[in-house]
């Protein structure tokens, strides 16, 4: 199974609204080892459907305890405030302090279907709010202010062209920030 390619800021499946999972199959637990695999490969912390071309609502992850993959998930509960650096494997080379809330609870579906309900503090809170946001269609610039925006927006044109130059045929699409 081969490693899958990424989808970069700027590929409008970034930016629409996953659908539910209404299987959990071999097929999917087929894909989501491709994506640990990507995920592995690029390395990062956390991979969502989306970041690769698939509009389904799941994501995998591991922070260092062992490959993961949550099915369906759903934020039930938020407490708290917490910055950090936070970056994005669509939005290479780019890190921004972006505060979100410390802890939260959310519930969702495992590879075998079993539900889960998983209590999160900071970093794997962190991840799992970037990963939802990946199935809504929301990427981290839309957590900027003002001023981080117009100087998020300049790095991202930069990239956008010289990510063109090298592969002009890899219809990354037209970039679209708010
Ligand atoms: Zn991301």
């Amino acid at each position: 199974m081969a490693s899958q390619r990424i989808r970069m800021v700027g590929d409008p499946v970034l930016r629409r609204r996953a659908d539910d999972v209404t299987d959990i199959d071999s097929k999917l637990a087929r894909l989501a080892g491709d994506m640990l695999r990507t995920m592995y490969d690029a390395p990062g912390l956390g991979l969502a459907a989306p970041q690769v071309g698939v509009r389904k609502r799941f994501f995998v992850y591991d922070v260092g305890e062992g490959p993961q993959v949550l099915i369906n998930p759903v934020i039930t509960e938020t407490d708290g405030e917490w910055n950090y650096l936070e970056g994005c494997l669509s939005v290479p080379g780019l890190h921004f302090d972006i505060v979100r809330p410390k802890q939260i609870h959310l519930t969702g579906y495992d590879i075998d279907g079993n539900e889960v309900s998983l209590e999160a503090d900071e970093l794997l809170s962190r991840l799992f709010q970037h990963e939802l946001d990946h199935l809504d269609g929301v990427l981290l610039l839309e957590h900027l202010d003002e001023e981080q925006r117009r100087e998020a927006n300049r790095e991202v044109r930069k990239l956008q062209l010289e990510r063109g130059e090298s592969e002009r045929s890899g219809g990354s699409g037209r970039l679209s920030l708010p």
